[in-house]
C-alpha cells in the first residue's frame, strides 16, 4: 500500500519502510528520540525517553514540564528516533554518508492514568535497564502524582534505514583513497562504584 502523504519518504524512497516490524526493533531498540512541536511560532525539538507498549509509544516527565503540559493539550507532535549504525566514507567527499535506522511519528499525545500510567512506567524504566523495575522501589501516590505520561498511536508512521557500502562512482573507484564502513554503536561501559557506599566506606557486594 502506498504510504500517505506526509510520511511518504521522497528521498531514497527505496530506503523507505512502513512495516511494524521493521518500526518497533527500531522504537524498541533505541533509547530516546526527539519531540518536535511548536509553540507559539517557535519550533522546539527536546530529547527525551521513550518506550513502546503493543501500538503506542510513551514519553514521560515532570508534571511541571511546559513540553508535557502542551502536548497534553491535543496538539501535533513529530517524534523522532535515530539509531546511529556507521560512517560511510566514500572515495569522494560527495559520496560520504551514514548508515542509520531511523523513525518518524506523527500524532497527538493523550495523557495517561491509572493502570496503564503504571505500565506506561514500568516499559519506561525496563526499556533502559531490563529487570530494573522489580530491582528498585517502584513509585509511591506522591511520585506518581509528579510524573506526566503520554501516549501516542502508532499509526501515522514511517521508518528509514541505509545499510551497506559506499556508493562511489565508477570513474572514482581506482582512485588510491580508502572507502568503507566504520560501524558505529551505543556501547554501556562496565558500571562505576554505586557511590553512596563509596561514601559510606562500604565497598563490598551489596
Ligand atoms: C543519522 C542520519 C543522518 C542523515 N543525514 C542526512 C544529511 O546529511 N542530509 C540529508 O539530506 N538527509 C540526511 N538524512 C536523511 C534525512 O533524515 C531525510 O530522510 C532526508 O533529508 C530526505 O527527506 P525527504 O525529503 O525524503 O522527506 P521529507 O519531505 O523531509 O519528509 C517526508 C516524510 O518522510 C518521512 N521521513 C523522512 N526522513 C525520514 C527518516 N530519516 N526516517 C523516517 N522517516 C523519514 C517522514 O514521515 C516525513 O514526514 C539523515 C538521516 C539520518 C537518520
Amino acid at each position: 500500500m502506498r504510504p500517505d502523504k506526509r510520511i511518504r519518504i521522497k528521498r531514497e524512497p527505496q530506503r523507505g519502510r512502513y512495516d511494524r516490524e521493521t518500526i518497533d526493533l527500531i522504537l524498541d531498540e533505541a533509547l530516546l528520540c526527539h519531540l518536535g512541536f511548536e509553540i507559539d511560532g517557535q519550533p522546539y525539538v527536546i530529547p527525551t525517553l521513550h518506550a513502546r507498549v503493543g501500538d503506542k509509544l510513551y514519553v514521560h516527565g515532570s508534571a511541571a514540564s511546559r513540553m508535557l503540559r502542551h502536548l497534553a493539550g491535543g496538539v501535533r507532535v513529530c517524534v523522532t528516533v535515530t539509531l546511529f549504525d556507521g560512517l560511510v566514507l566514500a572515495r569522494s567527499v560527495f559520496n560520504h554518508s551514514v548508515n542509520y535506522r531511523s523513525v518518524v511519528l506523527l500524532g497527538e499525545a493523550t495523557l495517561v492514568e491509572d493502570d496503564e500510567k503504571l505500565a506506561a512506567l514500568h516499559a519506561l524504566t525496563e526499556q533502559l535497564a531490563p529487570g530494573r523495575w522489580e530491582e528498585a522501589r517502584q513509585p509511591t501516590a506522591k511520585e506518581l502524582k509528579a510524573t506526566w505520561i503520554l501516549s501516542l498511536p502508532i499509526e501515522e508512521v514511517s521508518a528509514k534505514v541505509r545499510n551497506g557500502p559506499p556508493e562511489d562512482e565508477p570513474e572514482d573507484e581506482d582512485l588510491p583513497v580508502w572507502a568503507g564502513v566504520v560501524p558505529v554503536h551505543l556501547a554501556a561501559e562496565p558500571s562505576e562504584y554505586d557511590w553512596k557506599r563509596v561514601r559510606d566506606g562500604r565497598l563490598g557486594p551489596a
